[in-house]
């Protein structure tokens, strides 16, 4: 029977709920027991071999080649003794995805004989086929080469299987030329950039030299659960993480009863589970609750080193997908799988701090951190603004275009919010009044006037795409689906930049006799001046402010994919990535290729899949109702009924056919006219296909409609 409810639904899942921990086990023995941490290192190598990683490690210099050979054995015996037999480089090439081939320790030795072996040379490099990965171009057939290397700043790991267990070695993956094929060799050089821009400015404001400077960062995660028996009945949520078809539920999430609801039980058990395994990989999720959808859900861990935070967070999407098979779900990690409730995505809290610990945009509460604090707030404004282009593109994507503007989801506008009362607190610099209307106690500093910041600035708003949020800034038009490491490398790149240029203008105006707080000052007041139109604390989802943005303060309204990953490579953001060393640009210009070539590829998915389903599903079922329909007498309900379906079928064939002519033709030979006649052709003919299949679900028999609905899908838990 093709429409069930729940008949197969209750299958039990309680049979493979085993993954808990007790509190005690937890802290004692779970958290990070499958993490090979520098501490499981300093035990296994001698003193000196140990300074040399950690100087790696920790402060990123380059590898000492002479002591690979010890540390592999390190790491070969760590993992034997967790029931590690092979080996792999895990790396993120530019599919966003991670790729991983793996490589046994075991080595015949001759007659018969095999020994365990894991060389420095096998740790260091490794050559996957890499000509199966996409390169945008970097990778000319005739040097089809690509090496992936250790990253050492980030630790190795195990994932076991049922039947053993894998050394997984954070990588990077490059070309023989060295250009980066990978999304994690940008993210490292950008965190790289960015110290050399920040430390000479925190030393001005009194750091100690050699102080160093990353960025940090916690991602939200939000995604879907769906029933696995509805899964394998829906070819479009197999074949493209999204439903192409389903009429409106009676019910959405117009109740507002989900957020924050009482997790349901089956839910809560494999939330247990997929916890239980993330703390065993050292990674430290915090957070779970209902989303807004009805189905939808979060995750989050508390902040980690960007780099590190980007590997685990692909992790926490691999572990939420495998484990909600075991509860007989499916985790939808799309960012629009259902139309006309919420979206998902995926919030990166952003902030830098310093090897010391201290977080650059924690507003303090003594003058001097207050001063600090300001002039890298003032930066972050600077920078949003300067490259509004740049970091709409570094979300964008075909999935993504379906929620950035459209329900509770960001717009494609890019704004800052700040929240009252730090408004208020630009505002007065830029007026010359100082102090702030929220607190009575100023500080004298000199004749000008530096406001005391309250603790809590920051309050808060669902509908800005780039908020701060008390100490820290959160990017939330980033796709649920999508790797963090280009959207990071992007924000350190672009704050790098910024700092740089008002540094610059910092140190002027020191030389030439002003003292600090006086200088500060007017680099706020100037930058607040040309920057303020970023800023913006209302209602991002209105109407009003897609007018106000766009005609009064001239800011970029990029409503879809082709339109922001055009910008990507214009001069000013090849220059910005040039001159920090994080991208050439034939390494930017493949990934504009790419993100072209994959948007063409997803919509030319898409658009195959309403043909195939329309036409192998629907109309198929139409037609068979019609004919028991025509079987069922003369009354007045049949024929209402059957002309109200003739007509609709109809309309459906007709909106087929149409999809089916745009479908046959690719648009061009150019991937990037590939791309356009994908979002100008095959788009709008997949929606007249999906109008008409939609009206039809509403007035067709339950029992004939060929595949589950809305109302089953993100109802029944
Ligand atoms: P909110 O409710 O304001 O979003 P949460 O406490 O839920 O705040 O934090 C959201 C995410 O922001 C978490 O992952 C948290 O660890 C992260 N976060 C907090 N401080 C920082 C920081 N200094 N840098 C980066 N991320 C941070
Ligand atoms: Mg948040």
């Amino acid at each position: 029977q093709q429409n069930f409810d729940v008949n197969s639904v209750a299958r039990n899942w309680r049979v493979d709920a085993k993954q808990t921990a007790s509190p005690k086990e937890l802290v004692d023995t779970l958290f990070a027991r499958d993490v090979l941490t520098l501490d499981q290192l300093r035990a296994r190598l001698s003193k000196s071999d140990f300074r040399k990683l950690q100087a790696t490690a920790e402060r990123g210099e380059t590898l000492d080649a002479s002591i690979a050979d010890t540390v592999a054995l390190a790491m070969k015996t760590w993992a034997m003794e967790k029931g590690a037999t092979h080996y792999t480089h895990w790396f993120q090439p530019l599919t966003g995805s991670t790729a991983e081939k793996h490589d046994s320790f075991l080595n015949p030795a001759g007659d018969g004989v095999a020994i365990m072996s894991f060389s420095g040379k096998e740790l260091i490099q490794a050559e996957p086929d890499a000509s199966s990965f996409p390169s945008g171009g970097l990778r000319a057939t005739f040097e089809a080469r690509g090496y992936t290397a250790w990253d050492p700043s980030s630790p190795a790991f195990i994932v076991r299987h049922a039947n053993g267990a894998t050394l997984y070695i954070p990588s990077v993956f490059a070309s023989w030329k060295g250009e980066a094929l990978d999304l994690k060799t940008p993210l490292l050089r950008s965190v790289e950039a960015l110290n050399k821009a920040v430390a000479p400015a925190l030393e001005l404001f009194g750091a100690s030299e050699g102080t160093r400077v990353g960025s940090t960062l916690g991602a939200e995660q939000e995604y879907f659960l769906i029933t696995e028996e509805y899964f394998y009945r829906r070819p479009d949520l197999i074949m493209t993480g999204r439903t192409l078809f389903g009429a409106r539920p009676p019910r959405g999430q117009e109740l507002e009863d989900h957020y924050f609801g009482a997790i349901p039980d089956r839910v809560l058990s494999f939330m247990t589970d997929a916890e239980t395994q993330l703390y065993a990989l050292g990674i430290p999720v915090k957070t779970r609750h209902n989303e807004v959808a009805p189905g939808q859900f979060e995750i989050a861990p508390i902040f980690e080193d960007s780099n590190i935070a980007a590997d685990h967070q692909q992790l926490i999407m691999q572990v939420l997908r495998t484990t909600a098979r075991k509860y007989g779900l499916v985790c939808l990690l799309h960012e629009k799988p259902f139309a006309g409730v919420n979206g998902s995505g995926k919030h990166c809290n952003w902030s830098m701090g310093t090897d010391h610990g201290e977080n650059l945009l924690d507003p303090g509460d003594t003058p001097s951190e207050n001063m600090q604090f300001l002039f890298f707030c003032a930066a972050v404004i600077k920078a949003v603004d300067d490259y509004q282009a740049l970091l709409r593109a570094c979300v964008a994507s075909a999935s993504n275009d379906w929620r950035l503007g459209a329900n509770e989801a960001p717009p494609a506008i890019l704004s800052v919010f700040l929240g009252d009362e730090l408004t208020d607190i630009f505002e007065r610099i830029l007026s010359g009044e100082g102090g702030s209307s929220h607190s009575a106690g100023l500080m004298g500093l000199g004749s000008q006037v530096l406001p005391e910041i309250p603790v809590h600035a920051g309050d808060r708003n669902r509908t800005s795409p780039f908020a701060f949020t008390g100490n820290k800034f959160e990017f939330r038009a980033v796709g649920s689906s999508q790797s963090i490491s280009f959207p990071v490398t992007v924000l350190n790149a672009i704050i790098a930049e910024s700092v740089e240029q008002l540094t610059g203008e910092l140190q002027g105006k020191l030389r030439s006799g002003a003292d600090l707080a006086h200088a500060v000052t007017e680099v706020v007041r100037d930058t607040y001046k040309k920057h303020q139109r970023i800023v913006f604390n209302g209602d991002g989802y209105s109407e009003a402010w897609h007018q106000e943005a766009e005609k009064e303060r001239g800011l970029l309204n990029l409503r879809t994919t082709l339109d922001a990953v055009e910008h990507l490579t214009d001069p000013k953001n090849l220059e910005l990535f040039e001159k920090h060393g994080i991208l050439n640009e034939r390494e930017l210009a493949a990934r504009q290729e790419i993100m072209y070539d994959i948007y063409f590829k997803t919509v030319n998915i898409e658009g195959e899949t309403t043909q195939y389903m329309a036409q192998t599903q629907i109309l198929p079922a139409a037609v068979t109702y019609l004919g028991e329909l025509g079987r069922a007498g003369e009354s007045r309900a049949v024929q209402g009924i059957s002309g109200e379906v003739t007509r609709l079928a109809d309309e459906l064939y007709d909106a087929l056919d149409g999809l089916r002519t745009v479908n046959n033709d690719l648009g061009g030979e150019e991937v990037h006219e590939k791309a356009y006649h994908m979002r100008d052709r095959v788009l709008p003919a997949m929606h007249e296909v999906r109008a008409a299949a939609d009206k039809l679900e509403g007035i067709m028999s339950f029992k004939h409609w060929p595949m589950p609905t809305y109302r089953q899908m993100l109802f029944v838990k």
